[in-house]
C-alpha cells in the first residue's frame, strides 16, 4: 500500500485524496471525488469513475446516472443518506474514457481502506469496471447482475451500471430487477438480524426452573 495510506479515519482519507497526485488524473481533475455518506453505513456502492458534473461539484453521482440512482435506491425504500456511495477512481478520467489498469491500481488503496473503515454489510458494485476491481476473476457483468457473492464475510451485489442503462435502453429493465434482487436480500438480512435479537432478548431459564419444567 506504500507509507502515509494507512488511514486512522475517513477525514483524513478523504483529505490525502483531494492532495493525491498518485496518478496523472490528479493532475487534470477539478476536484478529488473521495465518496460521501454516513462512515458507519452498512450498504456502499462503488461506481467507475466521477464525470463531468462529479469533478466540478466533488461528489459521486450527482449527474443523470446519479438521478437515475437515487431513483433506483428510493424504489427499495432507501435515500442516499443511507448508503455511503464512491468510485474505483477518485478522480475523473479526461472525455470520460474507461479507467486505465494503472489509473485503477494506483487508486485502489483508496477504496480497500474504505472498505476496512467502513466495513459494510452489503457492497453494490455499479458496472463492469467496479465488477472487475472488486471482484476479479469472477463471471462478467452480464452473468453475475443480480446475484450475492460473498468474500471475507460482505455480500457484493453486482449490478448494471445506472450510465449503461440510460444508453442503452433494453439495459433498464434488468437494472431495475437487479435493485430488486438487493431489496430482497437486504430484507433476508434484516429478517436474519430480527431472530438474532428476539433470541439474544428471550431469558435462558436458570437450570432449577428447567427441572421445574421437565419434572
Ligand atoms: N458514474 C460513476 O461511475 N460514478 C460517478 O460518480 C458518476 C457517474
Amino acid at each position: 500500500m506504500g507509507p502515509g495510506l494507512d488511514f486512522a479515519d475517513l477525514p483524513s482519507l478523504s483529505a490525502a485524496v483531494h492532495n493525491c497526485r498518485r496518478c496523472p488524473l490528479g493532475h487534470s481533475r477539478t476536484r478529488a471525488v473521495p465518496g460521501v455518506g454516513p462512515g458507519d453505513a452498512r450498504i456502499m456502492i462503488v461506481g467507475e469513475a466521477p464525470g463531468q458534473n462529479e469533478d466540478l461539484q466533488g461528489e459521486p453521482f450527482v449527474g443523470a446516472a446519479g438521478k437515475l440512482l437515487d431513483q433506483l435506491l428510493r424504489g427499495i425504500g432507501l435515500s442516499r443518506g443511507d448508503v455511503f456511495i464512491t468510485n474505483i477512481l477518485k478522480c475523473r478520467p479526461p472525455g470520460n474514457r474507461d479507467p486505465q489498469p494503472a489509473e485503477a491500481e494506483a487508486c485502489s488503496p483508496y477504496l480497500e481502506q474504505q472498505l476496512r473503515l467502513i466495513k459494510p454489510e452489503v457492497v453494490l458494485v455499479l458496472g463492469r469496471h467496479a465488477l472487475a476491481r472488486l471482484l476479479p476473476g469472477y463471471e462478467s457483468i452480464s452473468r453475475l447482475h443480480g446475484k450475492v457473492v460473498v468474500k471475507d464475510a460482505v455480500s457484493y451485489i453486482p449490478v448494471y451500471h445506472p450510465a449503461a442503462a440510460l444508453y442503452n435502453s433494453f439495459l433498464m429493465g434488468p437494472l431495475e430487477q437487479d435493485f430488486k434482487a438487493v431489496k430482497a436480500h437486504l430484507d433476508r438480512a434484516e429478517e436474519r438480524r430480527q431472530i438474532v435479537a428476539a433470541a439474544a432478548a428471550t431469558p435462558v431459564p436458570k437450570p432449577e426452573e428447567q427441572l421445574t419444567l421437565f419434572g
